[in-house]
């Protein structure tokens, strides 16, 4: 499914000749969404990446100003209509993810295949669709978001868990192989953010994970924006092949 909504129609120039392009996968909802609008306060036309959410991906696109292409990031085919359809991109935020939340014994095949396949595989999707015109204008910003449980596992998550721990060495490898085309790449590893994602935790839980982190409260989809934007910055020049915790401490 590709659906173009927002600002599809407009012309080449009005398209962003001028203004830089980024790309938030997953921005339906969440840390993607709020990553999209802090993007688009700092002055680039972002597209907005969505799985299911064709809805409140276009309403985001429309007051953003952005557009919307739905794509799952999992299947290649797809993802390469979402650029051809999207033009180049100059900032490249790797974020649409999913959980299972399961013992390793009862993790079917199947469903440790679909955690890398959108954990893992999505980053390589849209890393590989993005990177041709990052290296010929030999500058680009790749921003992969992992979680702490990558950096430290989590019990009853360890499809999820060894996800995101592949994105750091990802992150690691590329920043070192692209660095010389002037391409930063750089992670972001939440901790627990007040997100869906975790809808599923009962009230108890959500309150002792609170309480397991050093600064005693859930983060928030805008505080892990906020890193998301330095890193796609100018300011972040210098910067590349770090995995940077917006945990409140919590993967200490
Ligand atoms: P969320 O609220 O569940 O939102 C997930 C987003 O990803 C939605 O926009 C969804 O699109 C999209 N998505 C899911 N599968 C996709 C696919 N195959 N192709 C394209 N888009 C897809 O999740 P979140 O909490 O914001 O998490 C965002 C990222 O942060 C994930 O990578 C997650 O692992 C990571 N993270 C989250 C936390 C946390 O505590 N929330 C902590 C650490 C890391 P639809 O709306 O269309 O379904």
């Amino acid at each position: 499914m590709t659906g173009l909504e927002g600002s599809a129609g407009l012309s080449a120039a009005e398209r962003g000749t001028v203004m830089k392009k980024a790309l938030v996968s997953g921005a339906s909802r969440g840390i993607g969404r709020a990553c999209a609008e802090a993007l688009s306060a700092d002055g680039f036309r972002v597209v907005v990446n969505y799985r299911e959410n064709r809805e409140k991906a276009g309403e985001l696109a429309r007051r953003i100003g952005g557009e919307a292409i739905g794509a799952d990031v999992s299947d290649p085919t797809a993802v390469k209509r979402m650029f051809d359809a999207a033009g180049d991109i100059d900032a490249l935020v790797c974020n649409a993810g999913i959980a299972l939340q399961k013992l390793f014994t009862d993790t079917s095949y199947e469903e440790w295949r679909r955690i890398f396949a959108v954990n893992v595989d999505g980053a390589y999707n849209l890393i590989r669709a993005a990177l041709p015109h990052m290296i010929h204008e030999k500058r680009g910003r790749i921003v992969i978001v992992s979680s702490v449980w990558g950096v430290r596992g989590a019990s009853c998550e360890v499809a999820y868990s060894a996800s995101k721990a592949a994105l750091t060495g990802l992150t690691r490898a590329l920043a070192k192989e692209l660095g010389p085309s002037g391409i930063t790449v750089n992670c972001v590893a939440p901790g627990v953010i007040d997100t869906d994602m975790n809808a599923a935790l009962d009230t108890e839980a959500l309150a002792e994970l609170a309480d397991e982190t050093p600064l005693c409260r859930l983060g928030t989809p805008e505080e892990v924006a906020e890193v998301v934007s330095f890193l796609c910055s100018e300011k972040a020049g210098f910067v590349t092949g770090q995995i940077i915790g917006v945990d409140g401490g919590f993967g200490m």
